[in-house]
């Protein structure tokens, strides 16, 4: 979580802290905060909210730099608030720091800086960590940098840091561990960030900062160094990536440009991939893969939010056409307990920005045991697709709304390829399934782009209920998944309480809850469980709940039990996940924004999960 931004070279450094940290925001925005350096001093300003608040709060103060660190900050230790925000100050003002992750020792180093007398102004493990560098400093009368290994090595945790020293006027030191960090190269300056979006209009050089690396940044020299002081050769990677992709482009929120984004994004994952004619599908991940996907024993999917959604619609798909066992685990539930993991099984890891900070840890857990790890990520050259042994990319774009929504399909389409190549190679599907499966992938933007241009009847619905206190989310088979991304998006984005649920399970125990004021979304599309929805349907009616359904277009069932309903195109039911949640991520929206919520930035998400 958190957004970090640093600028050393020739032009002013607060603009372009700002603009760099509103395009992180996404990432956390609980405070924001910037340090700037000029004629040896260090000049803090920070301030509880939007990045639009520390503007204000600046104004009239001297912001003349040419060098300065900024952080927008998604809260571990400490509520939000000015003195909680970052940048930190040392105890001798010498120093500022920004972090972005939790020093999870932080309590027992604050207690030995106690006992020296230490005393702190805020609540974070930040303010911790930096005062230990600098005692280390002044007692051992090293250099920060020296300082600051020494400091990395007694602590555990995860963070990106980046450090200022009053003393020197162009140097920024960087390190990083589980959060991520990106140099961004210019003519005699450099940008840092968290991630690529406040860099891209400057330069499309940059070099990602591993692991338990070091950077020092001056303005015309960037030195990269692992723990032990050896010097590493900076890898330059060239951004592939356009600033409009990072803008609004004139729709309201990110969100909603996301959403109407996914014809062209799900076109973009498919592009150079599936060939429609020929009946192919060429993924050079499985390609240069395949006997160890085809002869997996079992594959694990391991995953958290919405992208654990993705993996258990993949474990029906995989399951039904490659005939291999599929689990689908919480990341977080994975790294925490004993895994059996073999030799010979495969481990598909699902995350948008490849940072995910539990399912990287869980990977790692893996690769150890010998399992063999494939990485479907969106953000291109982030931590998880570096760590696995293949991948493939879901080339929706950068993904700024909190809510996922084209990271979602473009991840389902991945794996519906993926799982379309293994049985194909396995031979568990047949030539003419296999065939009539490409040609529906095929299909599935234009089928997009026409639920799309009905998006304002799903308005119409989110406004009837969007007073509602709680709702329900039921489908079958494929579609169960897609029920639980339905409720997990109006959470997120309406604050409304919901839950998804297998259809038939609602007589387990949810049925309680219907009366007249309970909305029910049915997905309720034409295949195999049909008959068997339309029957929970007639049970919810019975009972006086309102229902929405999600139906097959020329159903003549279904709309007579609704109170509302939305008609999507026919597809294969393997594939319909892809296009049923469209509806229901309009329906999140509209809900929201309704509500007047500000769905881009819902309360006390983040985008970006780098902490667990
Ligand atoms: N642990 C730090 C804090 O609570 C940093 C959190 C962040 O990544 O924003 O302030």
């Amino acid at each position: 979580m958190c957004g970090i931004v640093g600028y050393t070279g020739p032009r002013q450094a607060y603009p372009v802290i700002i603009k760099g940290l509103k395009r992180l925001e996404y990432r956390g925005y609980d405070s924001s905060g910037v340090a700037l350096l000029s004629d040896g001093n260090l000049k803090v300003y920070k301030k509880k909210g939007r990045v639009t608040e520390l503007e204000e709060e600046v104004i009239g103060k001297n912001i003349e730099a040419n060098i300065g660190i900024g952080h927008t900050r998604w809260a571990t230790h400490g509520e939000p608030s000015d003195r909680n925000a970052h940048p930190h100050s040392s105890a001798s003002g010498r120093l500022a720091i920004i972090h972005n992750g939790i020093i999870e020792n932080y309590a027992q180093i604050k207690q030995e800086l106690v006992k020296k007398g230490y005393s702190f102004t805020s609540d974070t493990d930040t303010e911790v960590l930096l005062n230990f560098i600098e005692d280390i400093q002044k007692n051992n009368h090293n250099s920060l940098e020296e300082a600051l290994r020494i400091a990395l090595k007694r602590v555990s945790g995860a963070y990106c840091i980046l450090l200022m020293d009053q003393s020197d006027p162009t140097t920024i030191i960087a390190a990083r561990k589980g959060s991520p960090l990106v140099i961004g190269i210019g003519k005699g300056e450099h940008f840092l960030a968290s991630d690529a979006s406040p860099i891209i209009e400057y330069t499309k050089e940059v070099v990602y900062v591993n692991d338990y690396e070091l950077a020092i940044v001056k303005p015309d020299e960037l030195i990269l160094k692992n723990l032990g002081n050896e010097k590493i050769t900076p890898y330059i990677t060239k951004l592939d990536m356009e600033l409009a992709a990072i803008e609004k482009g004139g729709y309201d929120h990110f969100m909603i440009k996301e959403i109407f984004e996914q014809p062209s994004t799900i076109y973009d994952c498919l592009r150079g991939r599936l060939d429609a004619e020929a009946g192919t599908i060429r993924m050079k991940g499985v390609e240069d893969n395949i006997e160890q996907l085809k002869n997996a024993n079992r594959i694990m999917i391991i995953a958290c939010g919405t992208s654990w959604h993705a993996g258990l619609v993949a474990e029906y798909i995989i399951e039904e056409l490659c005939r291999i066992p599929v689990e689908v685990e919480y990341a977080s539930e994975f790294r925490y307990r004993n895994p059996i993991v073999h030799k010979g099984d495969v481990i598909i890891a699902i995350s948008q920005s490849g940072e995910t900070a539990d399912t990287l840890v869980a990977l790692e857990k893996a690769k150890e045991n010998g399992a063999f790890i494939f990485g479907i990520v969106n953000a291109v050259g982030s931590s998880i697709a570096r760590i696995s042994h293949a991948g493939a990319y879901t080339h929706a774009g950068p993904e700024i709304g909190v809510a996922s929504t084209k990271a979602f399909t473009g991840q389902l389409v991945v794996l519906a390829m993926m799982a379309l190549k293994i049985a194909k190679e396995k031979g568990t599907i047949t030539d003419a399934r296999h065939h009539a499966l490409i040609l529906e992938l095929a299909d599935i933007p234009e089928k997009v782009d026409a639920i799309l241009k009905n998006a304002k009847e799903i308005e119409k619905i989110g406004q009837v209920y969007k007073n509602a206190s709680d709702f329900l989310f039921l489908g079958r088979g494929y579609n169960f998944p897609v029920a639980l991304e339905g409720a997990l998006k109006l959470k997120e984005i309406s604050y409304i309480h919901a839950e998804g649920y297998p259809a038939a399970e609602m007589k387990h125990g949810p049925i309680a809850l219907v009366d007249e004021n309970l909305p029910v979304v049915f997905i309720a599309t034409k295949d195999a469980y049909h008959e068997k929805i339309v029957s929970n349907m007639q049970e919810i009616k019975a009972r006086k709940g309102k229902i929405i359904s999600i139906v097959t277009e020329g159903d003549e069932i279904s709309p007579g039990l609704s109170d509302h309903y939305f008609s999507i195109p026919s597809a294969d039911e393997l594939l319909a996940p892809i296009l049923t949640v469209i509806p229901l991520q309009l329906l999140s929206y509209y809900v929201g924004t309704a509500k007047g919520i500000d769905v881009d930035k819902p309360r006390n998400l983040a985008k970006s999960v780098t902490v667990e």
